[in-house]
Order: C-alpha cells, then structure tokens, then sequence
C-alpha cells in the first residue's frame, strides 16, 4: 500500500469509529448466563457479593452481557453451586468453597481454614502468592475456573446459654458450627450439629443446642441469637477471613470472548472489595445496637485458643498424610502464613493494639 492511501484508510477507521460510537461495544457478543448462589436474599451483604459481579459485568459491557443471579434453592440447592457450574447446569455461581471439602479437603483452604488467613492475608496469597495457582489446579479437575469474589472479614465465635470460661467448659456443648471450625470443636469435646441459617434459632430456643455461630453482628442480629442465648463470644478464630468466590463453568469460560473474560475479573475483584466494605460498615452499628440490648460481649480464654490451634494443626496434618495434593496445597499455605503473620506482627499489630485497645 502506498503511504498515501494507507494513511487516508487510517483516517477513515479513525472517522468510523468516533462517529458511530466505540467498536467495543458494536462488536460486543449478546450473552445471557445464570448464577447460582448460596445464599438467601434476607443476607444482603454476602448476596450482595453475586449482584454486585453481575451488575459490573452488565455495566462494563452496556448490557450485552447479562447474568443473572438466583437465590439458595431457587434454581439449585444452596449446597450444591459447585455441582451445578461442574456440570454445566448453569454457567456461573457465587458461593463458599469450603462447603465442597467432601469433594476434595483443600477447597476448604480456598475460602478459610481454622487459625488461617485474614482478609488481606488470604489476599496476598490468593492473587500473588501460589494460593490462586494451586487453588485453580483444583478448580480445573471439577471442571471450573474461580475469582475470589466477596469476604466477610474475622467473624465473631458465636452465641452461648452459658459463659466458656476454659476448654472444660467446652466438653459436652452442643453447638452449630460447620466444616472444619466443627471438627476442631469435636476433638476438644463439643457435639457439634450442622443446621442451616432457618432452623438455628428454634433449635436455640428449645435447647436443643446451647451455642451457635454465624458469621458477625450484621448478619448475627437479623437471626435473633440475641434473644435466647446473652454471651457473645470473638473471634470466630475458625474463620479469620473467609473468600467468597465466584465460579465459572470450564467450558462456558472457554467459549467467552477476550474481553469478556477481563470484565469477569474485574467485577469479582471489586465484589471482592465491596463486601468486606460492606460489612466493615454494617458490622460497628449492628454491634452497638446488640451491646444496647444487653448482649455480654466476651473474649475467648487463651487456653481455648491455644488448644484448637493445636487440635486444628493436628488435623491438618492428618488430611495432609492421606492427600497428596492437599499437602501441596498445606505446604505451601503454611509457609506463606509464617512469613506474611511474621509480618502482620510488627507495624501493623503495634498500630492496632495502640488504636484499638485504648477502646
Ligand atoms: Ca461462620
């Protein structure tokens, strides 16, 4: 082409572009995808997780690229998400890895494992430590690829009849408490019983169980605890910081265009920001009007802390004997944790202690 010509053709795409709007969005594909989640819409901050992925991805593409997003139960069971995207039943899903460990133990280390990652550590070793890495050879054998999409921060250790004023004190509690924080609970003595979100508070109220935990005070007072059982007890040390991801079917990810799939990432990146937000602004509130209400606010005893951390390593050590990958996965997360808490203890401890216990 002569030198000429080729800058007039060059003008002109110049022209074409500015006059009929950008050739982003002409060229963008129309798709529609479904979403499964975990959750019930009473939830609103950690429901809020999935609408705020599809509404960024509606936003970024001008609505071309349409997901939309069913409650627990309304399209799949809230336990079965990973199910449906493995299969391929719908394309999408926002839920808590750590449900699946009866698929395969190191999902748990995807979401929260006792005396693990804060919110910023599980960060750091998601997106640029070898967590995302490893987690997404995981993924990839159940047919998925997956975004950390949503946390809720350290959660409270839940709603007791009666004050835990040592590990022996622990030995025949009935309490509530699910996945791995459950069997930490176990081998220090509690019964422990798996109920989902409706059915706790009625088994709280008749004694059936003498303690339960939930997430934190946002989502805590909504469920009544409060009324039934006064001791509040913190930190829920069995999830420090829990990631919410957002899967996505292997082949439906593989069939999106480029630029879709940098959408995708973007808007799980900021629900990843958005719920922590959210619930770092909730949470204070809620907390003052529980206190008002008479809530005994307590912190558990060193002894317990030091007995489940031990009993939680234990564990780990036994799952990491029988499962290769899971110790791969172990290996690799435990090495992160005593460098990134090693860390964590200098600056930031002394800012927090100094900010925070002057309350
Ligand atoms: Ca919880």
């Amino acid at each position: 082409m002569k030198r000429r010509e080729f800058i007039k053709k060059a003008a002109v795409g110049v022209a074409a572009s500015s006059t009929f709007g950008p050739v982003f969005a002409q060229t963008q594909k129309r798709i529609r995808w479904r979403m499964a989640t975990s959750w019930p819409k009473s939830l609103d901050t950690i429901y809020g997780g999935a609408l705020t992925v599809a509404e960024r991805v509606r936003a970024m593409t001008d609505g071309k690229f349409d997901i939309r997003v069913y409650a627990g139960g309304e399209i799949v069971p809230g336990l079965k998400v990973v199910d449906a995207v493995q299969q391929g039943t719908v394309e999408a899903g926002h839920t808590a890895a750590y449900y699946y460990i009866g698929k395969h133990p190191a999902f748990a280390f995807a979401t929260a494992v006792p005396f693990g990652f804060t919110y910023r550590e599980q960060n750091a070793w998601l997106y640029d430590g070898n967590g995302g890495k490893l987690l997404g050879e995981l993924f990839d054998q159940f047919n998925m690829v997956g975004f950390p999409a949503g946390n809720t921060g350290v959660q409270m250790g839940g709603w007791y009849r009666k004050p835990i004023n040592s590990v022996e004190d622990l030995k025949g509690l009935k309490m509530r408490i699910p996945g791995l924080g459950g069997k930490v609970m176990a081998r220090l003595g509690v019964t422990v019983q798996v109920l989902a979100g409706g059915d706790i508070f009625p088994a709280l109220e008749r004694g059936a169980i003498d303690a339960t935990e939930w997430v934190g005070p946002y989502d805590d007072e909504k469920l009544g605890f409060y009324k039934v059982a006064k001791y509040y007890y913190y930190p829920g040390w069995w999830e420090p910081g829990p990631t919410l991801h957002f899967f996505v079917n292997k082949d439906a990810w593989n069939r999106l265009p480029k630029e879709y799939k940098e959408v995708i990432k973007t808007a799980a990146a900021q629900a990843n920001l958005q719920m922590q937000v959210d619930y770092d602004y909730k949470n204070p509130q809620a907390l003052k009007r529980l206190l008002k209400r008479g809530v005994k606010l307590r912190k558990f005893p060193l002894d317990v802390m030091k007995a489940a951390e031990k009993e939680a390593f234990a564990l780990y050590d036994e799952i990491a004997a029988k499962d290769k990958f899971y110790r791969k996965v172990y290996e690799d997360w435990k090495a992160f944790r005593a460098d990134i808490n090693r860390w964590f203890a200098t600056a930031e401890l002394a800012m927090g202690q100094y900010l925070f216990a002057k309350l």
